[in-house]
């Protein structure tokens, strides 16, 4: 089955004022995302970036990558295709029974979203003048969803969604089990590890990357049966990291501390690293000058 938003959007870029993201990683998880990416990126895919990039971005699509979170408030459609819900305490992602939004339509998720924006990019080759999308804002969209959809609780349970619902300390602040993942994680880790500075964090990411991960790192953009993209695949990986890392052993009223933090950050490290990976292997594909359309899913 072909699976594609069929919901319409808007296609007028317009920068909004910005507002703090509040839709998927952080702002610090997102830029780590988009910089690993760009370091992975063919040379036709580079061109075809620097092409569709706004003028704002300055060269940079780690810069920009938040955008979507930014201007999120402001675009009321989009706030469904950040993240997916599992039944609860169901520990895997499967697109028909997961894939809706809160009103109840079909592929208004964030795999559903990935699959439409990679199909809107594949048309680059023809022309990004006769595309009848605008190629720009489905660039900004497609490399945050990808942030999005290795975040753990970006596939949580609907009941408590995605963690928001579950009130815990950590170490002496309140916040709740998803800004945990979202934010304190990484912002525990740059305080404590990298003194306060993303570049060295993400530069800590990219080593680990082509040395201790290297043979695993090598396939992690590939997807099975040729296919641009694969994103359920991704969403897998997320709520089964949800269960057996950000679920696990918390209840509302827990209180987080060092071994919490220390045995989950190297789970955000990676899930950091496998989305910028996958976002180069995809943008690579989609700009391929042998590039096929996207293949049925
Ligand atoms: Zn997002």
């Amino acid at each position: 089955m072909y699976r594609q938003g069929l919901w319409l959007i808007g296609t007028e870029l317009v920068f909004l004022l910005l507002i703090p993201g509040i839709l998927g990683w952080g702002s610090d998880g997102h830029y780590t995302t988009c910089k690993i990416a760009e370091d992975y990126l063919s040379e036709e895919a580079q061109a075809a970036v620097q092409q569709l990039l706004p003028a704002s971005a300055d060269g940079s699509l780690a810069s920009v990558c938040s955008w979507p979170d930014d201007v999120g408030k402001k675009l009321r459609w989009s706030t469904a295709l950040h993240y997916a819900n599992t039944p609860d305490s169901a520990c895997n992602y499967n697109y028909d029974r997961d894939c809706y939004d809160t009103a109840g339509n079909e592929d208004r998720c964030v795999t559903g979203a990935i699959y439409n924006y990679t199909k809107q990019l594949s048309g680059y080759q023809r022309s990004v003048i006769e595309s009848t999308y605008n190629l720009t804002e489905a660039l900004l969209f497609l490399s945050n969803f990808f942030g999005d959809v290795h975040q753990p609780l970006h596939i949580g349970f609907l009941g408590d969604k995605g963690g928001n619902k579950i009130q815990v300390r950590w170490y002496s602040t309140g916040t709740n089990l998803y800004r945990v993942w979202d934010e304190k994680i990484i912002q525990s880790a740059l305080a404590s590890f990298h003194n306060s500075d993303l570049t060295n964090l993400t530069q800590t990411i990219q080593q680990k990357i082509e040395n201790a991960w290297s043979n695993d790192a090598s396939s992690w953009g590939t997807c099975a049966n040729n296919l641009t993209v694969c994103p359920d695949s991704y969403a897998s990986e997320s709520i089964t990291a949800a269960c057996n890392y950000a679920y696990a052993n918390v209840t509302s009223g827990s209180k987080l501390g060092d071994e919490y933090f220390l045995s989950r950050l190297p789970v955000v490290e990676k899930r950091l690293a496998q989305g910028g990976v996958r976002l180069a292997a995809t943008l690579n594909r989609i700009f391929s000058s042998n590039a096929k359309l996207v293949a049925e899913a």
